[in-house]
Order: structure tokens, then C-alpha cells, then sequence
């Protein structure tokens, strides 16, 4: 079959901390495009004349819910080609071209096992997408732990999002790790705060193997790699119990 483009339009545009913005677009075809939490698009952007030039993925941040609206939180690298263009040319009511849904970083249809999410930055997007959609559906599931990185507290995404999950959803539980913060602080939040990188988290708390646990790892090759080799090679696990998308 061949490639199904849609096009759609910016309907909404958000600063979420200084580096990261979310964007919301409306699909502009009548069919639902269905999706499964965990996937991505591939966009392609007026920003250079060869397809491999022009094509980028993103994650799709939000849970399917037949919207035909997409949410997407990017952040902007200095000097990268997309995100320069995504930045500071795509404004409210342009157009973006994109194809999908692709991907395999999805949920099982049944969850038996304990799920434990390590991301840092944007690579929490398909994350909050897989715990919504488990939350609105009413899915069952047993314990989620969310392990978020970031530089500092201001670059938290999501914050109250996944704080008032901790209230309402049973076995949610979510850690924040800030690997340039000199001092961190609790701050009045719900969740378990520390100081460096997402690294020693999991490596704390899943020590003792567990054949009833997964890890899912999303975001940059840095972390990723580091963190496949820690769960593997270091702690012990078998390899099917980790699964990553890497986002570059
Ligand atoms: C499946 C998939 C899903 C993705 N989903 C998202 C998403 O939801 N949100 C998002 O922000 N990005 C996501 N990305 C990354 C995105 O596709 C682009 O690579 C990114 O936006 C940079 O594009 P650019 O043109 O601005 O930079 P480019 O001009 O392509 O240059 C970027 C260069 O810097 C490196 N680089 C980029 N960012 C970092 C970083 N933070 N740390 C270290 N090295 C880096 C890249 O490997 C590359 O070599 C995803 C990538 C994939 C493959």
C-alpha cells in the first residue's frame, strides 16, 4: 500500500519550560487516525530538498482518544535544523505534512508484568501517552514507575500532570532525577526528587532481579545506551525485559 500523507494544522502552541515547546495539531481528513500509545509520526518539514534532509520523527505525547488532534513536545536544539524551523517559523494555523502511525514501542495488549518508564527530556512524551491511555481507559496494570531526567527543575515536563496521577492512578509512582541542580529541593512536590542522573534510580530500587518487571526506555542514544547496558550487562536482566525507542 502506499504511504498515507496527512496534512494538518497548528491549532495550538505552548512554552512548556525554556527549551521545550508543545504543539497541537488537527488532522485535516475526515478518517479517525488511529494510533497506539508509544508511537510516533515522521513530518516532513520545508527545510531542505532532499527527503532524508526533510523527514523527522516525533513521539505522539497524547494518549488516542479519535480526536484527530495530535500533541507533540519537542525541544529546540541550537542549531538543529527541524527544531530551528519548528521554533521560529511554524506559527498558529501553518501546516505540517506527516505520515504514520509507526512504531513498536507500544504496550502489550495484556499487562502482567511491573512497568518501569526511564526517560529523560522529551523522551517522556510516548510515556505520557501510554499512562493516559491506561488511565482513561481503565485498563488494567499493575505497578508503573516513571523515571524522569532533566537538568534542572524548570525543565520538569508534565509536573502537575503526573502529580495528580500519583493521587488517582493505583501503583503510579514517579521519580525526577536533576543532574545540574546544586542543591535539590523538595519543593512541596508529591514526587521522589534527586539529585544527578536518572542512572542510579532504577539501579537502586530494581537491584534484587525480578522476573515480573520491564523496563522502557525512551529518549537520546547517551542515556539509552548507558542505561541498556546497565540493566543487561551490569544488574543482570534478560533482554526481553528492556525495551527502548531512540530518538537520535
Ligand atoms: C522515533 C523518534 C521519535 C522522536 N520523538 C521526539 C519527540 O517526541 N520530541 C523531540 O524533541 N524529539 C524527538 N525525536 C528527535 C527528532 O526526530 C529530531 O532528531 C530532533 O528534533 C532534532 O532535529 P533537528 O533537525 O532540530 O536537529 P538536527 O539538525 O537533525 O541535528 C541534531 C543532531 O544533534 C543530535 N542531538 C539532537 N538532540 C540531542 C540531544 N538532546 N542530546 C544530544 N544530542 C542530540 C542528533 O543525534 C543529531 O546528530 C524523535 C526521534 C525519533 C527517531
Amino acid at each position: 500500500m502506499p504511504t498515507k500523507w496527512y496534512d494538518s494544522k497548528v491549532i495550538r502552541i505552548k512554552d512548556e519550560t525554556p527549551t521545550t515547546k508543545r504543539f497541537w495539531l488537527k488532522i485535516e481528513d475526515e478518517e479517525i487516525f488511529d494510533f497506539k500509545a508509544g508511537q510516533f509520526v515522521t513530518m516532513d518539514l520545508p527545510i531542505g530538498d532532499k527527503r532524508r534532509d526533510r523527514w523527522r520523527s516525533y513521539s505522539i505525547a497524547n494518549p488516542p482518544d479519535r480526536t484527530n488532534v495530535l500533541e507533540f513536545c519537542i525541544v529546540h536544539l541550537d542549531g538543529g535544523t527541524a527544531t530551528e524551523y519548528l521554533f521560529n517559523e511554524l506559527e498558529l494555523g501553518g501546516t505540517v505534512r506527516f505520515k504514520g502511525p509507526d512504531g513498536g514501542f507500544v504496550l502489550p495488549e495484556n499487562i502482567k508484568n511491573d512497568l518501569v518508564f526511564v526517560c529523560t527530556g522529551t523522551g517522556v512524551a510516548p510515556f505520557r501517552s501510554m499512562i493516559l491511555d491506561l488511565q482513561n481507559q481503565g485498563k488494567p496494570h499493575q505497578n508503573i514507575h516513571l523515571i524522569f531526567g532533566t537538568r534542572r527543575h524548570d525543565g520538569i515536563l508534565y509536573q502537575q500532570e503526573f502529580e495528580q496521577l500519583l493521587e488517582k492512578m493505583p501503583g503510579f509512582r514517579y521519580s525526577v532525577a536533576l543532574s545540574r541542580e546544586d542543591k535539590v529541593e523538595k519543593n512541596g512536590y508529591l514526587f521522589d526528587i534527586s539529585k544527578g542522573y536518572v542512572h542510579p534510580v532504577y539501579m537502586a530500587d530494581y537491584k534484587n532481579l525480578r522476573p515480573d518487571i520491564e523496563f522502557y526506555l525512551c529518549g537520546w542514544t547517551q542515556m539509552v545506551d548507558e542505561a541498556v547496558a546497565n540493566l543487561i550487562v551490569k544488574m543482570g536482566y534478560d533482554r526481553t525485559q528492556v525495551k527502548y525507542e531512540l530518538y537520535g
